[in-house]
């Protein structure tokens, strides 16, 4: 019953904005992140727990990355899984060498990570997003790209989707406003605000728990979920109005 009549939810007469998150949504970065996310805090757990004595717990990317990093700003993530173990460390600069010693250096050194895959691997686009974006573009719909990512603008330029997007809010955007990340709703305030779009007419569309808890909070119109690891429930729990597979499915 998950893809029943819903066409005709989305409807140009009572939606103006479709706010799409990158990663998992549009790309399928996601994946790149959650493996270099667990690469990153593996070898950081390995030494912290050697350093304390202590039993070494791996990161695990069902439970951690779905809780505690997914779709939020880096050293956000960085921050709230490291306090989930109740581990301290001081926040650093954001020009902090890649590293353990601060939260900054361990973001860092993630994003080196992930910049390292991206270029020996390239960047995979969800053919079913592309088509669904070309169509609300006919449509007369506007659209925005909402990602923590700073690197959304190289992905868009690299994957050939730049021209599908009316304006961007990623982490470098959210950096110069000082907008909080998700699951904080202010960059896609900000991404409806620059649409010139009401927030009760503007969709979200979102994969990540983080993200939909951002649409719901912020009482956008509509929030779509991508389930692209079947976690159809805690979307839905989370409070997606709708529940999709692949984008596709929305496609006429
Ligand atoms: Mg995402």
């Amino acid at each position: 019953m998950r893809a029943a009549g819903i066409g005709k939810m989305l409807l140009r007469k009572d939606f103006d904005a479709v706010l799409f998150d990158l990663d998992g949504v549009i790309t399928d970065t996601a994946k790149v992140h959650a493996v270099c996310w667990k690469r990153l805090f593996d070898g950081f757990l390995q030494k912290h727990a050697e350093e304390k004595k202590m039993a070494y717990q791996p990161f695990d990317i069902e439970k951690d990355y779905t809780n505690y990093v997914d779709g939020k700003l880096r050293y956000e993530g960085v921050r709230s899984f490291l306090e989930s173990r109740g581990i301290e460390l001081p926040f650093g600069d954001a020009d902090d060498q890649p590293g353990f010693a601060s939260i900054t250096g361990l973001g860092n050194l993630k994003d080196q990570m992930v910049k390292e895959v991206l270029d020996a691997e390239g960047i995979e686009v969800y053919e079913g997003s592309v088509t669904f974006l070309r169509q609300l573009r006919r449509q007369g719909f506007r659209t925005a790209l909402v990602s923590a990512s700073k690197n959304a603008e190289a992905v868009l330029q690299i994957a050939g989707i730049a021209d599908l997007f009316d304006t961007r809010v990623d982490g470098e955007v959210a950096d110069r406003l000082r907008l909080p990340g998700k699951p904080a709703p202010d960059t896609f305030f900000e991404a409806a605000r620059q649409l010139g779009a009401e927030t009760s007419r503007s969709v979200v569309i979102e994969d990540a728990l983080s993200g939909v808890r951002a649409g719901r909070e912020g009482g956008f119109g509509l929030v779509i979920g991508v389930a692209r690891k079947g976690n159809y429930e805690a979307l839905k729990q989370e409070g997606a109005d709708i529940v999709v597979g692949d984008l596709r499915e929305l496609c006429d």
